[in-house]
């Protein structure tokens, strides 16, 4: 092999990448040098003991606030550091300098015990008590710009081969090796009082793992990047054994680099989102100085990771995709800064079963987090997720997230797609009270809105049920599913091309009020142009049911409603009684009542019958919207409002009146109430494809809902309140007879074309009949995990049940829990069982009278019953 320097020397002018063995690649050229000696040229004119004096001998502090303005955010004013006052910060907002500030004197210091005597850390104190370390935020200014500019003067060595250079990276990393072991650790975190302990004890009573930080101020960031780089690249330079005492190599090896993984990994793991962030930094550490007992402890940690921290289905813990997308970036640098990596010999199987298992769970991962994806390339806003178009529209398909709860149906493949979801996402963090919402997106634009993540200071609007579409009852929010056990799959069928079938239903969203809260959704059409959605909401139980609709928050539009005359209303939603203020900061609530003080502009009538309301976008979007057709039982009343649409007034909260979004709500009242929402949505582009509709109710049994279209078209959806129900009826056609849990009868200038019957035996008009096959269930006989491409685990079931892709299988546990599987593909299997290889892992295990779940949540479930049930599906497809 070519040695290192050699290869400096001549390759320095060329663009290259390092070696496949380099940890830290550095590009080169000309322009690359040029651009890196002038970032250092203040550096390089420096005497050397003023260069190593630069080095902070004390930790330094991150959250300062500026005491004299209110610029900045977050307890972090725009501060200014500069090479010419290096113990100084300026504020950018109002130009005052500190420390030595006349009126901001430095009234007091908190003093820490050091190798050599004590720390001293002087502090400005606010009448409120709130102390500013002013100089040690200058000190950590001056930490990250040397950081930085050792790994440019390193980089320039290995790209040069001038000792200049190296000389000056060594002496920094020197300087660094000396007063990093007796830096004190401290607490630095917004708006809370600043801690410090001494650098032998890093731990603060009340203050959690990771919180503690030494070198940054978050413990997860604590193995420096910047100087492994630079140590990297200064590596091979003999001058460095020469330097000084000749233990230059040593203390920047033990003291330093060893001495910031020492402190991390001794840190009690704590599995977040931020985990890996330290484990890379790991990996590279140990990549870069030969540890790979750090590589194996990296690796087993990432093991537990995935396998604890996951969904079954794989995507992140939390129900919110941005925070899935957070962490599918960390776990790709992972497995980036494992590349090249070759384990020795003795660990090498071990090792490499790990990463075939963090592999096989990253693309689930990614494959989950690809599912979370809209038409417009952006992610779907559900729980706190940031409503941003991504960078190219994107072609998506119907996709179920069964441990997210997450489940869509789409029409059309061309770049017009139709989107509808229905969120029945559990999980804890970063959730919404959105039982059972929905949400729908054609033409690349949102129509009916999930509002998802703002940091504005009416924040809690984004949260509270009343701001979803869905049912509210008794006027207040929605409870949360924390254990992923009450939200439950009832159907899930993409398995005709053109029609698509959800339900869930939420036994914890209105507990101890209602006994059934249920959605159906059913999309039917070929096309963004001619696509619509049954969607039909029960509720059993409670005194008031609020159907609730709100318009696009993407950008202005109006809400024209017809079939019901509504006048102005100066009253409110909100129950009787309710007080509500407007919050003042982001983390302000308004109760679990509160949600309606948020509309304005009310218009109330009452309604009989169906209604529409047409939802028609503005501006680059006019001529674009949507109708929904409701049916409303008598006396149902309607109120119309706007109420916050959020994003616009992001970072500028006195800008959140400005921006609205219309709104809908039909209410009703009664003892011990139970409704069947029945509506229609189609999206629309020019013209709508749904002419009206009709609705009859199937006795107390179902739903028959008969959609006439603007191209002569008429379609009959039949949907069962709770199981397989009977529906005739004439038309033009011959005789409608259905026997279905859940079916769809199209029909064309006379013809029936497309058909779907769920759960039941058969549909038919005239002469043309579509039989489905019957619906199957059995205990479940064995199962097991795999770590392959797309299929992590089987299913064994006793008999052989007609299992195919496009219909999911719903495995019940003894508490009611459901898990659902997307079959990938079947096969008999031995001794009369049908082997079903799916797409998400079968994450439960026995233990003892009951199972364990082992994917997150992880927890034990009394009772081992695990019940499969798969539904028959028969499908018609009009070529
Ligand atoms: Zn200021
Ligand atoms: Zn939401």
């Amino acid at each position: 092999m070519m040695g290192r320097c050699l290869a400096v020397a001549v390759l320095s002018s060329l663009s290259v990448t390092m070696a496949a063995e380099t940890v830290f690649p550095v590009t080169g050229g000309d322009e690359a040098i040029a651009s890196r000696k002038a970032a250092v040229a203040a550096l390089m004119a420096l005497d050397e003991a003023a260069l190593v004096a630069l080095v902070p001998t004390q930790s330094g502090i991150y959250f300062t606030d500026c005491p004299n303005c209110d610029g900045g955010a977050q307890d972090h004013a725009n501060w200014e550091w500069s090479l010419e006052r290096p113990t100084a910060v300026r504020c950018r907002d109002c130009g005052e300098v500190y420390p030595g500030n006349a009126r901001y004197p430095e009234t007091g210091e908190t003093r820490v015990e050091a190798p050599q005597g004590e720390h001293r850390y002087p502090y400005y104190e606010r009448a409120d008590g709130y102390r500013i370390y002013l100089r040690a935020h200058a000190d950590y200014l001056a930490r990250e710009y040397l950081t930085r500019h050792c790994q440019t003067l390193a980089e320039l060595y290995r790209l040069t081969g001038e000792e200049a250079y190296a000389r000056r990276a060594a002496l920094l990393l020197g300087r660094f090796a000396e007063v990093f072991p007796g830096y004190a650790c401290k607490f630095d975190y917004p708006f809370r009082q600043k801690l410090f302990t001494p650098w032998h004890t890093p731990t603060i009573e009340g203050i959690g793992p990771y919180r503690v930080s030494k070198w940054t101020w978050w413990a997860y960031m604590d193995v420096s990047t910047g100087l492994l780089a630079a140590y990297e690249s200064l590596r091979p330079w003999e001058g460095l054994d020469r330097l000084g005492d000749g233990g230059f190599r040593s203390r920047i090896e033990k003291d330093l680099l060893t001495g910031m993984v020492d402190y991390v990994l001794v840190i009690p793991e704590t599995y977040t989102n931020m985990s890996p962030v330290a484990w890379n930094a790991v990996i590279q550490a140990g990549r870069v100085l030969g540890r790979p007992e750090w590589i194996g402890e990296a690796l087993q940690r990432a093991d537990v990771f995935m396998r604890q921290q996951f969904l079954y289905d794989g995507h992140w813990q939390e129900t919110a995709p941005s925070y899935c997308q957070q962490t599918v970036g960390l776990m790709r640098s992972f497995l980036a800064v494992l590349k090249g990596y070759e384990p020795a010999p003795a660990a090498r199987q071990d090792q490499e079963a790990v990463l075939a298992r963090v592999r096989s769970a990253l693309a689930a991962l990614e494959a989950a987090h690809g599912a979370t994806r809209l038409p417009n390339g952006g992610l779907i806003t559900v729980n706190d997720t940031w409503a941003t178009a991504g960078r190219a529209p994107s072609r998506v398909r119907s996709q179920l997230l069964p441990g997210m709860g997450l489940a869509t149906l789409v029409a059309g493949e061309d770049d017009d797609q139709a989107m509808v979801w229905l969120n029945y996402t559990a999980g804890r963090g970063h959730k919404h009270n959105d039982a059972l919402s929905m949400a729908l997106v054609a033409f690349q634009r949102e129509l009916w809105r999930d509002l998802g993540y703002t940091h504005t200071a009416w924040r809690t609007w984004s949260v509270v049920t009343a701001s979803h579409n869905t049912v509210v009852v008794d006027g207040v929010d929605s409870a949360i599913d924390g254990e992923h056990r009450q939200n439950r799959l009832r159907a899930y069928v993409t398995a005709h091309p053109r029609l698509g079938l959800v339900e869930a239903e939420h036994d914890g969203a209105y507990a101890g009020r209602c006994s059934r809260y249920r959605r159906t959704l059913l999309m039917v059409g070929a096309a963004a142009t001619e696509a619509y959605v049954v969607d039909v909401f029960q509720v059993h139980g409670g005194a008031q049911h609020d159907w609730l609709l709100h318009g696009s928050a993407e950008m202005d539009s109006t809400l024209a409603v017809h079939g019901c005359d509504l006048e102005a209303f100066d009253g409110t939603l909100m129950n009787p009684g309710t007080a509500f203020a407007l919050p003042k900061g982001e983390s302000f609530g308004v109760g679990p009542a509160g949600g309606y003080g948020f509309v304005r502009a009310q218009r109330r009538g009452v309604a009989g019958g169906v209604i529409r309301a047409d939802l028609r976008l503005s501006g680059e979007a006019a001529g674009v919207g949507a109708s929904t057709w409701l049916d409303c039982p008598p006396g149902t009343t309607l109120v119309t409002g706007e109420a916050p649409r959020l994003r616009q007034a992001e970072r500028h909260d006195n800008l959140l009146p400005t921006f609205q979004a219309p709104m809908l709500c039909a209410r009703r009242q009664g003892e011990d109430l139970r409704s069947v929402f029945v509506a229609v949505h189609a999206p629309w582009r020019e013209a709508a494809p749904v002419r009206d509709i009709a609705v009859e109710r199937l006795g107390d049994a179902g739903t028959l809902v008969e959609i006439r279209l603007n191209d002569g078209g008429v379609d009959w959806v039949v949907i069962g309140d709770d199981g397989p129900v009977a529906a005739s009826r004439q038309t033009a056609l011959g005789r409608l007879e259905v026997e279905a849990h859940w079916a769809v009868v199209r029909s064309r200038g006379g013809a029936v074309t497309d058909m779907l019957v769920v759960d039941g035996t058969t549909a038919s008009v005239g002469e043309t009949r579509l039989a489905a096959p019957a619906s199957a269930e059995g205990d479940l006989a064995a199962w097991g995990e795999l770590s392959e491409d797309g299929i992590r685990g089987w299913l064994d079931l006793p008999g052989n049940p007609t299992v195919a892709p496009g219909s999911a299988l719903l495995v019940t546990l003894a508490d009611g829990t459901v898990m659902a599987f997307t079959p990938v593909r079947a096969a008999a299997g031995d001794a009369g069982l049908t082997r079903v290889m799916v797409r998400e892992r079968p994450a439960f295990e026995r233990a003892g009278e009951g199972l364990r779940l082992t994917a997150s949540p992880q927890r034990e479930v009394a009772g081992s019953a695990l019940r499969w049930r798969v539904l028959g599906v028969g499908t018609r497809v009009q070529p």
